[in-house]
Order: structure tokens, then C-alpha cells, then sequence
């Protein structure tokens, strides 16, 4: 599997903020180049009929998505990462791991895309599920004797609920059940799944990776070979793999991804002061604030909030003209870039869970999430709180 992470060099010695730089070193670049090469190849020779190179075919590796796969693998600090066309296509295959008559437990508030593979796609192939609003509170009784998995998120798109994955992982282990965590909120800078108890980390690299809404991607990372090479086998057949161009992509944006983050988490402190003093606020939603146990679970395995912050906006609030009076801020789906976004879950990426199961996970249509940039935080505010004063009106 070409997707080892560079672990035996030195770079296991470099600091995240480090490795982000440096996780692809130039002086393994032809010609030395500091940035590396696309190749754009579909094919490569053989020597003779029974002789092939390192590369083959595109779609089985590629020299720029093995630099990509080895450094999201080399952050995770794990042996093997898998480069996919998008966060769905990484998380769809991941679940090819499961076969009819499988249980997975899951947690109810994932990403709308995710919740709709489980409740269509899961029911095509026979495979069971229970989705639970509070896996903090799974006992060894929720787990069926064919329990394969339990998948999460934490913290939650768009609740920002927060998960114990240590805790989690201790008891799936138990009962021989794998755990899946899907880390797209925090990224392998502010929470190590693995590190955790977590098998397999899933992430739509589309967000924070790339960082800059110019890109579609996904990654799997894991530490068992076993699981690694059943996901290499489904990355082959199924083909759903990142391309040289966007692997380049993002390797170029990975590199600002602690900076990026640790500005985006000093202007997310800051707009979320203005947001609490807001008489058009209802309620500030972000990891652990749910309550105190929830806090301290966060604190205990991340190494921050991140940057995305939800708030409920009072019954009088006009959110349509809180959007149209945004002047820098941009409505849209989508998060983890440089740039801030808005949007409403209910209407816009959570539109494939039903009214009543939305209800159920406290996402009503007075919820708005906020994905804070890197810009200048006083501008942001600003801009944000004329727009709530506007709704107001
Ligand atoms: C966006 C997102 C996905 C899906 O990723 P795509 O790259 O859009 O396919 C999965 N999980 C979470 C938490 C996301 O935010």
C-alpha cells in the first residue's frame, strides 16, 4: 500500500505546526522543487510484461496523491491514510466494511449527507442501525451480538455536542465493535481520534485541510493493517479517489492549516463575546456547551473548540433579513475556509434529515451556523452584529 506516512524519517520529531510545512519534504522532489510536481499521467510503463514500476494506473496511485496520503497519515501520526474525491466518498467507503445482517450504532447528529446514506442506503443493503442522541450515555446493552461499528462526530455538525471517544472506544472494544470518528470539525490539530481508542478517522477534507472552498476531498487514516488493507482494496474497486490536481490542493493548503486554525479559533473567541451581549441571541452553541460534563470531555480530548459556533436567534428575529443585511459574511454551505459563512442548518445541509428527527437532535429553524474566517475579527463582528441589529428592526 503506497500510503505509509513518513514516520521513520525525522519528521516524527517536528511539531504539528512543523509538519503541516514540512510532512513533504522538497528534498524528496525531483529536480529538488520545494513545491511538488502534479502528475497528471493516467499511466505509466512497464519494463517488460512482468515487470512494473512504482506506479501503474491513476486510479491505484499516483505520485502527488501519495505525497497528499502520507501527509495527512504523517499528521494523524498513523501508518496509513486513503485520499478520496470527497468527504462522502471517503466516509461511503469506509462503510463497504459493513455486510447485510451488520448493526452500527451511531450517533444521531452527523452531517446530512452522512444521516442520508444511513437511513437510504443502510436500508438497501440490509444493514441495521440505531442512532442514539446521547452516546455519552451508551452502555454494554445497547451493543447487539452483531454490533460491527459505532460511528460519531464530535463535536456535532451543527449542534457542537461532544462526544467521549476514549469512553466510547473502551466499550465498542468490549463487545468487538470498531469505532469510526469522523473529524472534519477539529482536524488532526486540535483532536487525535486514534490516540483515543478511535479505529479509523474519517474527514471531508473539503473543510479545514483544503481551507480555502476551492477544493473536494476526503481522507480515511487508521493504524490497523488489517482495516487498511480492506480499505485500500474498496478505494481500487470503487475508484472514488482524489485526484493528482486536488491532492496537490491540498497539500498546498494544509500548510497554512495551523495558522489558519489558531486564528480562526482567537476571531471565534471574539465575535462570540458580541453574539452572547446580543438581544437578537437566543443561545450560543458551541463544544461544551451543553453542559459542564460535556466541557470537560472536550477539554480532556481536544486541544480547543475549533471554529465553527452555532446560535439560536429569538422568535422576533427576521433571519432572512439577518442574511440579506450581511455586507462581508457570505450565506453559503459549507465551512473550515478562510473566508466566514453563514448558514442555516434546518433549510441547507441538514435538508435530508426529517422535520421531526431535526426536532429530536435540537436543531430547529431559528439555528444558524457560523464558520468563522481568518478575516479581521473586528470586522466580522461588526458586520455580524448590524446584520442582527437589521433582523431586529
Ligand atoms: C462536509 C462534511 C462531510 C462531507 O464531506 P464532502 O467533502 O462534502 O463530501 C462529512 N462530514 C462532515 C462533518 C462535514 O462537515
Amino acid at each position: 500500500m503506497g500510503c505509509r506516512s513518513n514516520n521513520q524519517e525525522n519528521q516524527d520529531k517536528l511539531q504539528f505546526d512543523s509538519l503541516v510545512v514540512q510532512g513533504v519534504p522538497a528534498r524528496h522532489n525531483e529536480y529538488g522543487s520545494i513545491m511538488p510536481p502534479i502528475f497528471l499521467s493516467s499511466t505509466y510503463r512497464f519494463e517488460d510484461i512482468n515487470t512494473q514500476g512504482p506506479y501503474e494506473y491513476v486510479r491505484t496511485q499516483n505520485p502527488t496523491r501519495e505525497k497528499a496520503e502520507k501527509l495527512v497519515a504523517t499528521l494523524e501520526g498513523a501508518p496509513y491514510a486513503f485520499g478520496f474525491s470527497s468527504g462522502m466518498a471517503a466516509i461511503a467507503t469506509v462503510f463497504e466494511y459493513f455486510k447485510p445482517g451488520d448493526h452500527v450504532i451511531s450517533s444521531a447528529n452527523i452531517y446530512g449527507g452522512t444521516y442520508r446514506y444511513f437511513t437510504d442506503f443502510f436500508s438497501k443493503k440490509q444493514i441495521d442501525y440505531n442512532f442514539y442522541n446521547d452516546l455519552n450515555q451508551l452502555t454494554d446493552a445497547d451493543f447487539l451480538p452483531n454490533t460491527k461499528a459505532v460511528f460519531l462526530e464530535t463535536p456535532a455538525n451543527p449542534t457542537l455536542r461532544v462526544i467521549d471517544i476514549a469512553k466510547v472506544a473502551q466499550l465498542a472494544h468490549k463487545h468487538h465493535a470498531i469505532v469510526i470518528v469522523d473529524n472534519t470539525f477539529m482536524t488532526s490539530y486540535l483532536q487525535k481520534p486514534l490516540d483515543l481508542g478511535a479505529d479509523v478517522v474519517a474527514y471531508s477534507a473539503t473543510k479545514y485541510y483544503g481551507g480555502h472552498a476551492d477544493l473536494c476531498a476526503g481522507f480515511i487514516v487508521t493504524a490497523d493493517k488489517a482495516l487498511a488493507e480492506e480499505f485500500n482494496f474498496y478505494q481500487n474497486t470503487l475508484g472514488s479517489t482524489i485526484s493528482p490536481f486536488d491532492s496537490y490542493t491540498l497539500i498546498r493548503g494544509v500548510k497554512t492549516m495551523s495558522l489558519r486554525m489558531d486564528r480562526q479559533k482567537e476571531n471565534v473567541a471574539y465575535v462570540s463575546e458580541a453574539l452572547l451581549k446580543h438581544p437578537a441571541v437566543k443561545s450560543l452553541y458551541f463544544p461544551g456547551s451543553y453542559s459542564a460534563e460535556e466541557a470537560a470531555i472536550q477539554a480532556k480530548q481536544a486541544k480547543g473548540n475549533g471554529a465553527v459556533v452555532s446560535f439560536a436567534v429569538q422568535p422576533d428575529v427576521d433571519l432572512g433579513k439577518f442574511f440579506a443585511s450581511l455586507k462581508m459574511v457570505d450565506l453559503a454551505v459549507s465551512l473550515g475556509g478562510v473566508e466566514s459563512l453563514v448558514c442555516r442548518p434546518s433549510t441547507m445541509t441538514h435538508e435530508p434529515y426529517p422535520k421531526d428527527a431535526l426536532k429530536k437532535i435540537g436543531v430547529h429553524d431559528n439555528l444558524v451556523r457560523f464558520s468563522v474566517g481568518i478575516e479581521n475579527k473586528q470586522d466580522i463582528t461588526r458586520d455580524i452584529v448590524q446584520a442582527l441589529d437589521q433582523s431586529l428592526q
